[in-house]
């Protein structure tokens, strides 16, 4: 059984991933995290973030099953620099293996990111698509790192998504969007409690069809 998850940055995807994941007893793998460490190595060796054969390169080589995960990782400009690179196809290529290997987990996966229903699971089980408004995602980011102790503008946080939406959105590689078969669930007006209940409530509509078909 693989649960897609998609949807833009701060969508809350990850949380509502790693629940649904603990709620069925499924792997959780949170694909961002493959991108970003990619970003990372790049950075780390004080290479260009435009140089496409070397992070090719670098994607190739991650030891992408045992992945440092710490603030860093994680962080906004992190995550701003993932979305150069993972603009580029010959990255994308090198880690989809290893995504596809994950969602045959037993006795399931849950995987999000940007391209999972589309491209990396296209014949997921269940396929969501996590929306807010930008707004609203903005907010959500400038809370937690304000919660975290650290600086944090709203306007700031608000113009890095609006970016990141924009890059995500428009590549012509594994462009952000939902597959046809997804459903939608915008928890623009909904809490972290409420968003995975109506998460699950989703899932469990989906599951109920399968056991009938
Ligand atoms: O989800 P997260 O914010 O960690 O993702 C960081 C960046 O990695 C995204 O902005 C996106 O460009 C890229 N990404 C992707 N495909 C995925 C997951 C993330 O292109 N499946």
């Amino acid at each position: 059984m693989i649960i897609a998850i998609d949807g833009p940055a701060a969508s809350g995807k990850g949380t509502l991933g790693r629940r649904l994941a603990e709620h069925y007893g499924f792997a959780h793998l949170d694909t961002g995290l493959l991108y970003r460490a990619v970003a990372r190595v790049l950075m780390d060796r004080g290479i260009p973030l435009t140089e496409r054969d070397a992070a090719a390169e670098v994607a190739r080589n991650l030891d992408v099953g045992h992945l440092e995960d710490d603030a860093r990782l994680r962080g906004a400009a992190m995550g701003e620099s993932a979305s150069v690179v993972s603009a580029y196809q010959p990255v994308r290529d090198a880690l989809l293996a290893f995504q596809r290997q994950f969602g045959a987990k037993e006795p399931g996966a849950v995987l999000d990111g940007r391209d999972i229903g589309t491209v990396v699971c296209p014949d997921a089980d269940v396929k969501l698509f996590i929306t807010a408004t930008p707004e609203e995602r903005a907010r959500r980011r400038h809370r937690e790192l304000l919660g975290r102790g650290e600086q944090a503008e709203y306007e700031t946080i608000l113009v890095d998504i609006r970016r990141r939406d924009e890059r995500d959105m428009n590549r012509s590689t594994a462009p952000l969007k939902a597959a046809a078969d997804a459903m939608t669930l915008d928890t623009t007006h909904l809490d972290a409690d409420g968003a995975f209940q109506a998460a699950l409530d989703l899932v469990e509509s989906r599951r109920a069809s399968m056991t009938r078909a």
